[in-house]
């Protein structure tokens, strides 16, 4: 594609080119996806009158080498690259991307501040996910100032599957779970999915919380049974699961077939409207190109009618992050 179409796609895309046909050609590439009928319940609060949906990317990072934001010193190792908004912000024009939800990077640890800088400057783009010690019996005070003063909606908490993760079973998740309710921020749970029964213990006990599983709990594809207790999960109408690291998963070359088997059995129990793509930018890119990630679940998802990708693409995120209420 073309700069110059690219950059007239990405205007549609934020409502400054009438030109819907372009922009629908765009979100859903092309003849074969849009010459599918949609389903009777096609029309949502959501969609616009041209039918076409934006396209949201609801999992990348973005951090920078700048001494007002250094990385946390647990972070031995960091990135030599940069991952900037602007190099993302370019990224999401070349593809066609109207928001994309940011996920406080590891290698800050509990310092979100580049986030907040870039949700602050950048409103009109991006979301943002917090992180706060679970460990740390302030931990709901922070967040409580992460979304009221910093502009975050939720946070993620990453318990491994070791027995360091075990803090989520421990007396201090159900204060953070109450106060992500109490917000009305969602909570993400990036984690295996050995520990899906742990999230199942707090989801019975906050079923008004919205609850978001990362990357199919990284399930491993040679243990199918183990998707059981992912699936376990489909009866909390307020949970869903974001089908990234299709990538990461597979032991196949790109678009990554066989971990698609995994999309199929999450998609025949939660629905797309209840299942999430994200690219997981820019930890996608040593696998293949950001808008070859886009793509993934835009075009090589063949199972998928032309309204599941209205949802899974974009709609499903704007359920849960405030992503289409107008450029703020
Ligand atoms: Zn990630």
């Amino acid at each position: 594609m073309s700069e110059i179409l690219s950059r007239r796609v990405f205007l549609k895309r934020v409502g400054l080119l009438p030109c819907a046909g372009l922009a629908t050609a765009a979100a859903f590439g092309g003849k074969d996806a849009l010459g599918q009928a949609a389903p009777a319940d096609a029309g949502s609060a959501t969609s616009n009158p041209t039918g076409e949906s934006p396209i949201i990317d609801a999992h990348v990072h973005v951090w920078t080498h700048d001494p007002q934001f250094p990385f946390a010193p647990e972070t031995k190792n960091p990135p030599a690259r940069d991952a900037t908004a602007e190099q993302l912000i370019a990224l999401m024009k070349a593809s066609g991307v109207y928001r994309t939800v940011i996920i406080q990077v590891i290698h800050y640890r509990w310092d979100n501040r580049y986030a907040a800088s870039v949700l602050k400057r950048y409103p009109q783009y991006f979301r943002g996910v917090a992180r706060v010690n679970p460990q740390d019996p302030a931990a709901p005070d922070h967040l409580s100032r992460l979304v009221e003063e910093d502009g975050f909606h939720g946070v993620r908490i990453s318990p491994s599957g070791e027995a360091s993760g075990d803090w989520i079973n421990g007396p201090l998740m159900p204060p953070l779970w109450a106060r992500c309710r109490d917000l009305k921020v969602p909570m993400t749970v990036l984690a295996p999915v050995t520990r899906m029964p742990d999230v199942m213990r707090l989801a019975d006990q906050f079923p008004d919380l919205t609850i978001v599983i990362d990357h199919m709990a990284d399930c491993p594809l040679n243990k199918p049974d183990e998707l059981e207790k992912l699936l376990a999960l489909q009866r909390f109408p307020n949970l869903f699961v974001k089908i990234s690291h299709t990538w990461s998963l597979s032991a196949q070359a790109y678009p990554y077939l066989d971990s698609q088997r995994q999309v199929r059995r999450l998609y025949d129990a939660y629905g797309p409207k209840r299942l999430i793509a994200g690219t997981d930018w820019p930890l996608v890119e040593p696998y293949c190109t950001y808008t070859q990630a886009i793509d993934i679940a835009r075009f090589r998802i063949d199972f998928l009618s032309t309204e599941d990708k209205r949802w899974i693409c974009g709609l499903t995120a704007a359920r849960v992050w405030p992503l289409l209420d107008g450029a703020s």
